[in-house]
């Protein structure tokens, strides 16, 4: 992870690990003030947030959001269909404004847009698509600017609102977390897709070619998604892969994200079920159905305590319509362990790749004093093992002594919030 990390820092193109500069080299400071939009377009949901901040003293006064599930049919549509849907849902939104929300007059609202896919960003406020992911195909985006793709349907929606900065949702999630404590120097993200990012040296990234920022420092989403090298792959997993929109694509995502958890199960379970280690002769045919295993699923049944693992036995019911007795009920919870204990121990890898590079250039940067690595994401943040199991690769890796000085702590929504702090840093009035 550390050797790609740099070899993407060296040159476009330089690894699967992309390496994009966020153009976010301050973070906040606290004194920001007004109001401000949020827009996260994530793998599943979007969601708009409003926010009042106050300044040093009253910090965030208030806020509001909503989330709206994306209809399936757009992630396969076109560009026009997605983005329109984005701007009607920020219209019905900011619709709804009042109370503690107040622009001053003369002014547009202003957004921060999180945009969760690989941008390459051309400055703080635009950025081109380089490809979709997490199961998006939608036609027209890629190559183009995701901010003239807003701004357009935002025109079309007759929404008077402008983009003021365009973050990753990990980028989001640093300076959200950032805001209340000045130890945070990685963000991960663990929902649909995976993405991690981290606060890097200006002078240690080749590919600036000496443009330095004033601080020194700006921060890198290292689109560690695509991460492959070395990766240990099961038969499971190269034949997802070999199913999915992008074969060959985003490896690392596939092995620990929430999108792909419940499927790598599923291929496990229909392989056992045809080795006749599950029903007895019976292979359920909608066992054969591609994702009908949900990482929720997983999750609800690594919670069952019930003497008979009923939860089981009914989530089971569900995708293969067999009613299964104890012991077969037992051997799925443990299929769904193993492949999230794998899930989750290789994304504390990952992250210890990132901390044990930022040490590597500046000694006692990391493990000399309290580092905090912010996380957040649907999978992270509802399923108890796979956290679990993440520190305990953390700690395992870095040993007792070192691991004492990194604090790993989920920063709830704070991609939001964090969106909206850039955009009022890098305000146009
Ligand atoms: P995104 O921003 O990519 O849409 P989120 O951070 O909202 O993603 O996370 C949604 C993902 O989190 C889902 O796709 C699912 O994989 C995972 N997830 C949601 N709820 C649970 C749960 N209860 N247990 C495990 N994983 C979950
Ligand atoms: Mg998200």
């Amino acid at each position: 992870m550390a050797a790609d990390m740099r070899a993407g820092l060296a040159v476009d193109g330089g690894s699967d690990l992309k390496m994009i500069l966020s153009y976010v080299d301050t973070f906040p400071t606290g004194n920001e003030k007004g109001l401000f939009y949020a827009l996260d377009l994530g793998g599943t949901n979007f969601r708009v947030l409003r926010v009042q901040l106050g300044g040093k003293d009253e910090r965030v006064i208030a806020t509001e959001f909503e989330q709206v599930t994306i209809p399936q049919e757009l992630m396969f549509g076109t560009s026009e269909e997605l983005f329109d849907f984005i701007a009607c849902g920020l219209a019905n939104f900011a619709k709804k404004e009042g109370g503690k929300f107040h622009l001053p007059s003369g002014r547009k609202r202003e957004i921060g847009f999180t945009f969760s896919f690989p941008v390459k960003q051309t400055s703080i406020d635009s950025g081109i698509l380089m490809k979709w992911t997490k199961g998006f195909a939608v036609s027209g985006t890629a190559g183009r600017d995701v901010v003239a793709c807003l701004n357009e349907a935002m025109e079309r929606q007759g929404l008077d609102m402008q983009v003021s900065a365009l973050v990753n949702d990990t980028v989001g999630t640093l300076a959200g977390a950032r805001y209340w404590d000045d130890d945070v120097m990685v963000a991960v993200i663990l929902g649909t897709g995976t993405n991690a990012c981290y606060v890097e040296r200006t002078d240690v990234i080749p590919k600036l070619q000496g443009q330095m920022s004033s601080s020194g420092r700006t921060i890198i989403s290292t689109e560690w998604g695509a991460f492959s090298n070395g990766l240990p792959l099961t038969e499971f997993d190269r034949d997802m892969d070999a199913a999915s929109i992008n074969p060959g694509e985003q490896i690392f995502e596939k092995t620990i994200s929430g999108m792909y958890l419940g499927e790598i199960v599923r291929r496990v379970l229909l392989k056992m079920a045809e080795a006749g280690a599950l029903f007895g002769k019976y292979v359920p045919e909608k066992l054969s159905t591609p994702f009908i295993l949900r990482t929720p699923d997983l999750c609800a049944m690594q919670q069952d305590n019930s003497d008979h693992l009923d939860a089981v036995g009914a989530i089971l019911y569900d995708v293969t319509g067999v009613k299964s007795d104890l012991s077969v009920r037992k051997m799925v919870v443990e299929v769904c362990d193993t492949i999230v204990k794998r899930g989750g121990r290789l994304a504390g890898a990952g992250i210890v790749g990132i901390l044990q590079k930022m040490e590597e250039d500046s000694k006692g940067l990391i493990f000399g004093k309290r580092t905090v690595v912010a996380m957040d994401g649907g999978l992270y943040e509802n399923y108890p093992q796979y956290r679990r199991y993440l520190k305990e690769a953390v700690t395992e890796l870095l040993g007792l002594e070192m691991s004492k000085n990194v604090v790993i702590e989920h920063s709830k929504d704070g991609s939001g919030i964090g969106a909206a702090l850039l955009a009022a840093s890098n305000s146009k009035y």
